[in-house]
């Protein structure tokens, strides 16, 4: 059944599913002064192609306005005063607004490089890329995932190598400018399992300067104690991305990580992280959740929802992208998944995390453009989870209080 108008502009989660599968077009001609905000960069490996807006009833997102499917997309962006006016096959749907697009982006380092070239705001946490580009781009053989645009990034929208000092500069001024509350850093491959080894200096520094929250997604260790190690750190999130559930499309949609580690290495990463936080309790001045990431629309629905049951049972909280087959990628060609077919993953996505007691939307002002995040999802869901939400309430509440004290000791 086709997603009527009136059904979007009731659901927020639904229209933000809708705008990744379909993407939009964009009437640059009719946009005001502010242009398209944050500027259309391509951040993270399959995602961030897009234009930053927010939805009606604050829903931060990315939208895929540069793709050839976004090119045919019955919606459309025109300009309206300083937000946008979003239409469908000519009806008027909502007015969104443009993400803010902070003053810092326009500053440089003291080493001179532009600073949204060390970091970008996804919604409003800061992502940082600090490393090199993956080795599976630059090997001979070029194993890299398909769906991935990294190796074209790098060097283009994102400076290659960013030092400490560089970044340590940047979360001072996303914090002080835009009032982050959260860092996550990202990488890719490298040989020698080098990555933990690279982050470490930079997360110390930030946990030690500013106590804001902070998260890494890398390849899965294959000495499981360094995630111990990166507990006793301070850090908050560990996320893990096998991106597909289903052995052989893993093959060979990520051949690199196939050869390399295995689907098992990630979920044995995925466990022994989510094992590591429920043997300390969950605690909310020193939070740790365990994510594992998977995209959908590679593989069947019934597939990610098997990677939803099986993130969940582990104890750890589901990541679900939704595939966008980016511009110059080996899937350019590609099309986005059907949102009717996604409807049904993601509220999988949220009943799961609700029955396993999970605790999501707890971290404070994190607001994600890149996915759809659990608790968004409640708008697919028909089941009350009422004990739940209320225990979820409180938690926000708490942890809210805690990290607002930690900010401010580390600020005194
Ligand atoms: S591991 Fe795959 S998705 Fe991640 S950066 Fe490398 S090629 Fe891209």
């Amino acid at each position: 059944m086709a997603i009527s108008v009136a059904a979007v502009r009731e659901n927020p989660a639904l229209l933000k599913l809708d705008l990744y599968c379909k993407g939009a077009r964009l009437d640059m001609a009719s946009l005001g002064g502010g242009g398209t905000g944050r500027g259309l960069l391509r951040t993270r490996a399959g995602l961030g192609s897009g234009l930053e807006v927010v939805l009606p009833g604050g829903l931060w997102t990315n939208v895929p306005v540069l793709e050839a499917f976004a090119q045919r997309s019955p919606y459309e962006f025109q300009g309206d005063g300083d937000g946008l006016r979003l239409m469908r096959d000519g009806e008027y749907v909502t007015t969104v607004s443009l993400s803010p697009r902070p003053a810092w982006y326009d500053q440089a380092t003291s080493s001179g490089k532009p600073m949204m070239r060390v970091g970008t705001l996804q919604g409003t946490y800061l992502g940082v890329y600090p490393a090199k580009v993956c080795d599976y781009w630059v090997t001979p053989e070029k194993t890299n995932c398909h769906f991935c645009s990294v190796g074209l990034n790098l060097g283009v929208d994102d400076a290659t190598e960013k030092s400490v000092e560089e970044v340590i500069e940047v979360v001072h001024a996303a914090r002080d400018g835009s009032g982050i509350t959260y860092v996550d850093f990202n990488t890719g491959h490298y040989e020698g399992d080098t990555y933990l080894d690279i982050l470490e200096p930079y997360i110390r520094r930030i946990k030690a300067e500013t106590g804001l929250l902070v998260g890494v997604q890398t390849p899965p260790h294959h000495d499981l104690s360094r995630y111990d190690a990166l507990k006793a750190m301070g850090v908050n999130r560990v996320s893990f991305c096998f991106e597909i559930f289903d052995r052989e499309r893993f093959r060979e949609v990520c051949p690199g990580k196939d050869a390399q580690y295995g689907l098992d290495r990630y979920l044995d990463a995925i466990r022994y992280c989510a094992e590591l936080g429920r043997r300390s309790g969950l605690s909310l001045s020193d939070p740790w959740v365990t994510n594992g990431e998977i995209v959908a629309g590679l593989e069947s629905p019934e597939s990610s929802i098997a990677a939803i049951n099986w993130i969940t049972d582990a104890g750890a909280i589901p990541t679900v992208c939704v595939f966008r087959p980016l511009r110059g990628t080996d899937y350019e060609s590609l099309e986005p998944p059907e949102t009717e077919a996604m409807i049904p993953v993601f509220r999988r996505l949220y009943d799961a995390c609700m029955e396993h007691g999970l605790p999501i939307g707890c971290a404070p002002n994190i607001h994600v453009s890149l996915v759809l995040l659990p608790e968004e999802c409640a708008a697919f869901s028909d089941r009350p989870f009422r004990w739940q939400r209320a225990k979820l309430a409180v938690m926000r509440r708490v942890f809210l209080a805690l990290h607002h004290r930690a900010v401010q000791a580390r600020e005194h």
